[in-house]
């Protein structure tokens, strides 16, 4: 008789079903983990990406195919750039670090590269972990190049690849984060500057994960009350980024450092229009704080994979109506944000301008709407034949379709003319469409 299955295995066991037999599992990246947590209300995302579901081809398949991606000559040059700063065992990289994260440590001067290579993730992982314990021990220059970290996400583990993680000789690690954008004049574009720093918090959070995990080991010599693993917002938690602000804290058992994860990652770009590498210092304890929060408000996917009907299945191979009703039997939040950050965008966008959500028309609209929740109701309430009069979002409705009338009353064009969103009529599907927004030209997302 086989033995009883874990509630772990039979969640694997089910996510596997959904993925589609023989479909490999598509990890999550940080960057997919960062726009994850930018959505935490999208149960079709969370499940999708839990499941390993490659959302691209799914969305190609699904006849909405994304229209994002990395082009090959930035994929090959990011990768020519990268190499440039780890050459030479990283000595030009962990020059930079000691210049702009710990200027007061003794200079690198031979750094230990340990061997991170192991078979499959979680080998990697465990790799990664054992490197960091004697790296911290050592108290020595220590950089691991593309180390693999795990990161619990509703309730599965989600395996990172950051760029590099420095260890100081203080003990202290350092999330490094190697980007191909140019810093010109010592400054960088701020979005860019802004998503690497998002995606850099997640690898924080990993590494605090680590961290934990290493002061909670029986053998372990850091105790776990100076470990900064992840803690309620506004604790102690946050590992204070230098080591004049964080005195290195010691077990009482042991005199051996505990490892504290620095929230000011080192973020590394061509000098000006060089290749030369330069370098800044990015505070990530505000993304930090946002990701670990939302992460933690992400539903469990166990509990939407219970609502979902038998037989469901997102494989690519699946005829398309069977597709869509499988994506559509789980609740989604789009709003326009998605478009550059999910590959589903298309698909999703397409179904909530046809339900007429007004979170198609963005997040602050729809608050503004209070219960009002499509556009049909909108509408409605604005012409004075729904609604409650004293709901707020209905007396501004009417009051400004008063104002309008009264305006278009001294146009030229008369009512006749551009309508706007109040000039729309419910039943009227022209109208009704342009406040869509479907008679506007596509904007191309971008990543
Ligand atoms: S595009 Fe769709 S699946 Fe992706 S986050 Fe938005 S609503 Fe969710």
């Amino acid at each position: 008789m086989p033995p009883p299955r874990t509630r772990g295995t039979a969640l694997r066991h089910r996510l596997a079903e959904l993925r589609g037999p023989d479909v490999p599992a598509k990890a999550l990246d940080a960057r997919a983990l960062a726009a994850l947590a930018a959505n935490p209300g999208c149960e079709r995302r969370a499940i999708l990406d839990g499941a390993g579901v490659n959302k691209a081809v799914l969305a190609d398949a699904l006849g909405s195919p994304s229209a994002f991606g990395q082009s090959q000559f930035a994929f090959m040059r990011g990768n020519a750039f990268e190499a440039r700063v780890k050459a030479d065992g990283g000595a030009e990289l962990l020059r930079l670090v000691h210049e702009k994260l710990d200027p007061g440590a003794e200079p690198p001067t031979r750094a230990r590269v340990p061997e991170l290579t192991a078979v499959g993730p979680e080998g990697r992982a465990a790799r990664t972990a054992l490197a960091l314990r004697e790296a911290t021990e050592a108290a020595a220059w220590t950089l691991l190049d593309h180390p693999m970290l795990a990161l619990d996400v509703a309730g599965s583990p989600a395996f990172l690849e950051p760029d590099a993680v420095v260890v100081h000789p203080d003990g202290s690690w350092t999330v490094v984060e190697i980007k191909s954008f140019p810093m010109l004049d010592g400054s960088a574009d701020p979005a860019k500057v802004g998503a690497a720093a998002r995606q850099s918090a997640v690898y924080v959070l990993a590494l605090e994960e680590v961290a934990a995990r290493l002061g909670a080991e029986p053998e372990g010599r850091a105790g776990v009350e100076g470990v900064s693993a992840r803690r309620p917002e506004g604790s102690s938690t946050v590992a204070p980024s230098t080591p004049a602000e964080a005195p290195r804290r010691r077990s009482a058992q042991d005199s051996v450092p505990v490892p504290q994860v620095r929230t000011r990652v080192l973020l590394v770009c061509p000098k000006d229009f060089s290749n030369l590498p330069t370098a800044s210092a990015v505070d990530v304890r505000k993304q930090r704080a946002v990701t670990s929060r939302q992460l933690a408000r992400l539903t469990r996917i166990e509990d939407i994979a219970d609502t979902l009907p038998e037989g469901t299945c997102f494989a690519p191979d699946r005829p398309v109506a069977e597709l869509t009703a499988a994506v559509e039997s789980v609740p989604a939040a789009y709003a326009p944000e998605c478009l550059a950050a999910c590959e589903l965008a298309f698909h999703c966008r397409d179904r909530s301008r046809a339900s007429g959500a007004v979170t198609a028309l963005g997040r602050s609209l729809r608050a503004e709407l209070g219960d009002l929740t499509t556009i049909d109701e909108v509408l409605a309430a604005a012409h004075g034949e729904a609604g409650d009069p004293d709901d707020p979002a209905v007396a501004a409705l009417r009051r400004a379709a008063e104002l309008r009338a009264e305006a278009l009353a001294y146009h030229p064009e008369g009512p006749h003319g551009d309508q706007g969103i109040l000039g729309a009529h419910p039943e009227d599907p022209h109208s009704r469409q342009a406040v869509l927004g479907d008679a506007r030209p596509e904007g191309a997302p971008c990543r």
